[in-house]
């Protein structure tokens, strides 16, 4: 994997959603992508945050993106397929998906999670990503060369002590990953998982407070792997990439 870094414009004409594209990983990814010739449909919860990565892409350049502002723990199964129709009148396909966004809820032990707070991790980490699949399969499938991503962790194959629903709601999402890349086992569309590893963002920062970030690998260090996943180099499917190989 990755010997070869892919072709600079390998992602010309492609269509690409990135989910969490204002803040850290998904913001690395969605600049990535456009700067390799990507028009990226940048999803997130803050509009501000989106704005300001679309005039990053703007000027630099790239092509013009789109923003979906929306926030994931209210959506609906109808929101997304209004956005997958959108999407086809607007582009005409869709290449990719990064689903990158995620909440990290609180950290305690199983048996002190809250109704409250079981259900928002669930509801942003893994049904909303569920649903959203759903409606943009169809997208996806017509794509001559289609890339579905899912963003998993450490905790998400191995279970740890206070992790509760963010790492249930990650075995899950590398289930469906899983799931699915068996039922599009001999069809074009590429379905695979991406370990990132400790990176600096603030969500590490709000699991790890007392870690100095200066020691931790930063968004932009992951991107050979995030493209990588979405070339045509990739040969894996139905696997997860580790970004930080040890
Ligand atoms: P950040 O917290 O920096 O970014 C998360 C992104 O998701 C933000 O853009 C955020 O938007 C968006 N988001 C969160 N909640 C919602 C919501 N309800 N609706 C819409 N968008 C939402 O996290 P990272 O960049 O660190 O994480 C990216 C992915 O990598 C996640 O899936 C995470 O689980 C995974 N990961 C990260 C690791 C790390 O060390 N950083 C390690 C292992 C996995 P906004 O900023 O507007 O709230």
């Amino acid at each position: 994997m990755l010997n070869d870094s892919p072709t600079p414009h390998f992602l010309k004409e492609h269509v690409i959603l990135v989910t969490g594209a204002g803040d850290g990983i998904g913001r690395a990814a969605a600049l990535a992508y456009a700067q390799h010739g990507a028009t990226v449909i940048l999803l997130g919860k803050t509009t501000e945050k989106l704005e300001a990565v679309y005039d990053e892409i703007v000027a630099q350049g790239y092509p013009e993106p789109a923003i979906v502002p929306l926030n994931l723990l209210g959506a609906t199964p109808q929101h997304y397929r209004d956005m997958a129709n959108t999407i086809e009148q607007q582009f005409g396909r869709l290449d990719g998906v990064l689903h990158n966004a995620s909440t990290l809820g609180h950290l305690e032990p199983l048996k002190n999670i809250s109704e409250t707070d079981w259900q928002t991790v669930m509801q942003v980490n893994l049904n909303s990503t569920f649903y959203m699949t759903q409606a943009l399969l169809p997208l996806l499938e017509k794509a001559n060369r289609g890339v579905l991503l899912f963003t998993t962790s450490t905790v998400g194959s191995q279970g740890r002590a206070y992790w509760g629903t963010y790492a249930i709601s990650k075995f899950a999402t590398e289930g469906m990953m899983q799931v699915l890349a068996d039922e599009y086992a001999n069809h074009p569309l590429t379905v695979n998982g991406i370990n990132p590893g400790a990176t600096r963002t603030n969500m590490r920062a709000s699991a790890y407070p007392a870690e100095d970030p200066e020691k931790l690998k930063t968004p932009e260090d992951l991107m050979p792997v995030y493209l990588y996943a979405m070339s045509p180099e990739c040969k894996e499917h139905g696997q997860v990439l580790v970004a930080q190989p040890k």
